[in-house]
């Protein structure tokens, strides 16, 4: 009802529903922090996004075996930490060492690095942080939480979080309920309604569902959806406030004069009341011949995008900011 309310007024006062979102202020989202720079998922990365403006920060969550919420990429450690030096015999038979295995005292005292590719053993982005260097540890949603709203308390600033339900329905096989312990902790924190400054993602289409429907959750629901998902996307606004698809969806090509096309992905989500927010920007990971400035352009300006995931929250942030400055009177 508030949804389809809110949809009406955004028709009327800007006359056509492809401009669903238009008046609002394209958001800058620090993707697992300014992660370009500094190991993603640790403080200092997220401290570092935060410096640099961004308007939302991204966790993604896990469980430990101590059902502690644990800010990381993957259901596994090996990747981002020295885990399988530490604790050799505690892999799994597929070789793996995954953090729903270890307490959170045993993860906080792992040494985090830059993402390594298992197979070369080689930094998967080979131009940003070096792997080893420095002293860099995980840290739980609680810990997360309590430096934003801390630092939201020094600077006077609001920057939101925006954190992310990994792999609900492996946890559920592990016998946990992921989803509880993230709503919980969200609400321990004062995040429970629609208007307070956080989104909540997840790929899980039939979680998402229930988390809206069956948990009666009120918060702004964000459904990710990977390439080779099919969905039916009014289906998708009848819970979710937007859809997180990544930039292949929106971007499709280059046009003769050497300009990036986009799809009607956007339009069809604003028909329906749904903002976007694709991912993810990467300055040092961009199509051949593309550069930075032409992807955001594309995305921002001419398929009108409500926010962008972005491992370089400065760059996006001086296009966004530049963006909501001009177009919309708002920075
Ligand atoms: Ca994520």
């Amino acid at each position: 009802m508030k949804r389809a309310a809110l949809l009406i007024c955004s028709i009327l006062l800007f006359g056509g529903p492809m401009n669903a979102s238009a008046g609002e202020k394209v958001i800058n989202i620090a993707h697992r922090g300014a992660s370009a720079y500094l190991p993603e998922h640790t403080l200092p990365a997220k401290a570092l996004a935060y410096n640099m403006e961004a308007d939302y920060i991204e966790q993604d969550v896990v469980l430990t075996k101590d059902n502690v919420p644990l800010v990381i990429h993957d259901i596994h450690l090996d990747t981002v930490t020295d885990v399988a030096g530490r604790f050799p015999e505690r892999k799994r038979a597929d070789g793996r060492f995954y953090a729903i295995d270890f307490t959170f005292d045993e993860i906080k005292s792992l040494k985090v690095n830059e993402r390594i590719d298992l197979k070369t053993g080689k930094a998967v982005f080979p131009g940003r942080f070096p792997p080893g260097k420095s002293e860099f540890r995980l840290a739980s949603l609680n810990e997360e939480i309590e430096m934003i709203q801390g630092l939201n308390r020094s600077t006077g600033r609001n920057i939101g979080i925006y954190p992310e339900i990994k792999e609900p329905a492996w946890h559920r096989e592990e016998g946990r309920d992921i989803t509880a312990v993230v709503l919980k902790t969200l609400a321990d924190y004062g995040y429970k309604s629609a208007a307070d400054n956080v989104f909540l993602q997840c790929f899980d289409f039939a979680e998402l569902k229930r988390i809206r429907n069956e948990l009666g959750c009120q918060l702004p629901l964000i459904q990710l959806v990977e390439d080779e998902d099919n969905f039916d996307i009014g289906e998708v606004a009848s819970y979710a406030d937007g859809i997180g698809p990544s930039l292949k969806r929106i971007v499709t090509g280059v046009d003769a004069n050497g300009g990036l096309t986009v799809s009607d992905f956007v339009e069809q989500s604003h028909r329906v009341g749904l903002k976007v927010h694709p991912w993810t920007f990467r300055a040092d990971s961009l199509p051949p011949g593309v550069t930075g400035e032409a992807l955001l352009t594309a995305l921002i300006e001419k398929a009108g995008v409500d926010g962008i995931f972005s491992d370089f929250p400065d760059v996006s942030g001086r296009k966004v900011r530049l963006f909501n400055l001009k177009n919309r009177g708002q920075n």
